[in-house]
């Protein structure tokens, strides 16, 4: 195709012979983003899932300012700083018991591969390689190789797909097929004893906001614990808040060997993830030979102003946070009730501060024709929505008010009358 393109800018997840151009963003502020056109968009997923407590939020920029001028950067081998030892105590004390070491990176993805390396390494170390994975139908963990691996198979990977590793797929956990999904885990964990598995625990995020019960996660990680296969939870999309608990793993009274956070790590202000586990998987690396380190860093490992707005967002967390939270929990329930008997609207469901629902438009699935048409009506009433497919969900920070979320709505009720 002849290109139309004025831009040299090649964006993320975006097909650019269907999307000539771009929204450009001046501001933020809160809840609200602001055009070069002077419009007022409402961000209703959090600018892709990070900005936990708003855009801008004082007390994180503040730290950042401080922090870029006494020392922006240092090589994290061999050296550290406060920033990231106070990040790491932090996460700590809030995060399962059981984990004891926090190793930094710089994305969700790198984030999940430093977890992989960790568990294979793990068995390798103690003289019992194994390098099975076992994952859950569509999940998604990121889009480097490794990650691409562990997700669901599909449009997004089908040319990569030759270098993919093999994984063993356990079904989703659906409604009334919950023991179709734990029996084949069981059955997984009995049969190839596998290095490890990875699961996003109570919401499968980029798959579709899929649903399921904390006791399905709670079997899941007993049946983990019996079989002797790791435990890896990537909450790099339910951390922080999003499923009503600072951390989803709570709410099945869960701990992983292994977990993942990153997205509102630093509530959305700048790239960090880190990768926690338990101590035993250190202590397998732990030695004098120096064939047993573990080999991975990124050039901006634990960058110091992250660090600085992520210990800035676990102060955030230790104040008030759980609060404006709930808050946006239960406005969510009230706002999302009344779709439960709307036709036009399947599966409509909640867990914590994420709603979603599917609107019935023929066709299902990412590629769903409906999807951009959806999009662009929602551009066109200034809200920023991002429907995988014909689903359409909510993922607001924690500072959206009641009549932003009640615009949020009116506009979905709005495209349903304009296009379902
Ligand atoms: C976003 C996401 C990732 C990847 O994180 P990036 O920072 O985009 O690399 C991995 N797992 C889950 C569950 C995610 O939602």
């Amino acid at each position: 195709m002849r290109r139309k393109q004025t831009s040299p800018i090649w964006h993320p997840f975006t097909q650019h012979a269907l999307q000539e151009s771009m929204t450009k963003i001046v501001g933020g502020k809160g809840a609200h983003l602001y055009t070069a056109d002077d419009r007022r968009i409402i961000d209703a997923i959090s600018s892709w899932w990070v900005v936990t407590h708003g855009h801008c939020h004082p007390h994180i920029v503040s730290a950042i300012q401080e922090q870029a001028e006494k020392l922006n950067q240092i090589i994290f081998a061999g050296h550290t700083h406060e920033p990231a030892e106070e990040v790491a105590a932090l996460l700590l004390k809030l995060a399962p018991r059981g984990l004891e070491y926090v190793f930094f990176s710089d994305s969700g993805s790198t984030s999940v591969e430093v977890a992989l390396k960790m568990a294979l390494g793990y068995w390798n170390n103690i003289g019992e390689p194994r390098t099975r994975v076992v994952a859950m139908q569509h999940s998604y963990h990121g889009d480097t190789v490794g990650t691409m691996s562990v997700g669901a198979r599909g449009v997004f990977n089908a040319a990569y797909e030759p270098l993919l590793f093999d994984v063993t797929t356990i079904p989703f956990p659906a409604s009334g097929h919950e023991q179709a999904a734990i029996d084949a885990l069981e059955s997984a964990c009995r049969n190839e004893a596998p290095a490890a598995f990875i699961v996003e625990p109570l919401i499968l995020g980029a798959g579709g906001m899929l649903m399921y019960p904390n006791w399905v996660l709670k079997e899941m990680r007993r049946i983990c614990e019996l079989s002797d296969v790791l435990f890896i939870a990537d909450e790099i999309m339910t951390g922080w808040g999003r499923t009503g608990t600072l951390f989803a793993c709570e709410q099945a009274d869960i701990s992983p060997d292994i977990v993942c956070y990153s997205k509102g790590l630093t509530g959305g202000s700048l790239p960090l993830a880190v990768t926690l586990c338990r101590g035993d998987i250190f202590d397998a690396h732990y030695s004098k030979d120096r064939a047993r380190t573990f080999f991975h860093s990124s050039s901006y490992t634990a960058n110091p102003v992250a660090c600085a707005a992520a210990r800035a967002n676990l102060e955030l967390w230790q104040q008030d946070a759980r609060k404006h939270m709930a808050l946006v929990a239960a406005m969510q329930e009230r706002l999302i009730a009344p779709f439960r008997s709307d036709a036009r609207f399947l599966n409509v469901r909640r867990t914590g501060t994420i709603t979603a629902l599917d609107l019935k438009a023929g066709d299902a699935g990412y590629l769903a024709g409906i999807g951009p048409k959806l999009q662009t009506f929602f551009e066109g009433r200034n809200l920023l929505l991002r429907p995988l497919g014909n689903t359409i969900y909510l993922m607001p920070p924690y500072c959206v008010t009641e009549a932003d979320l009640k615009e949020i709505y009116e506009g979905i009720r709005d495209a349903a009358d304009a296009l379902a």
